[in-house]
């Protein structure tokens, strides 16, 4: 028995509108309570609107706050990232390089916890990664 819409497809290659939408809606592994808010430092529940519901955006983070918080850290993480690879121009002995390196490396792994995220409808853009500091 397929668990996902993927794995159902497989199988029925050729389904009708009709039956895709059946089957999406019946068989999925996303949880139908909620995800964890974006914010990687969070663990509050975020849930996706109830079907029937108009006008409820699904929920990314938990508050205003998380929201924020995410895109400071992203922004302050690219910014640190572009700085110090700017120091890669120049000429320094290998043990500052390795150092170097390993810093530039380490707030990438943490930048990927903050991924640009699509635009909600209705939402203004947030900045472009800032130049500054916040
Ligand atoms: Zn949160």
């Amino acid at each position: 028995m397929p668990t996902t819409l993927q794995s159902a497809l497989a199988k029925e290659p050729d389904a009708s509108i009709d039956r895709v939408l059946q089957i999406a809606e019946s068989l999925s592994d996303l949880p139908n309570g909620s995800y964890p808010c974006l914010n990687p430092k969070c663990r509050n529940p975020c849930a996706y609107p109830a079907k029937g519901t108009r006008g409820h955006r699904p929920q990314r983070f938990c508050s205003r706050e998380c929201r924020l918080k995410f895109e400071r850290a992203q922004s302050r993480l690219a910014w640190e990232v572009r700085r110090l690879e700017e120091l890669r121009k120049l000429p320094m002995p290998t043990r500052q390089g390795v150092l170097l390196n390993r810093e530039i490396s380490r707030r990438q792994w943490a930048l990927d916890r903050y991924p640009t995220l699509e635009a909600e409808v209705g939402e203004p853009k947030s900045p472009a990664n800032g130049n500054e500091p916040r």
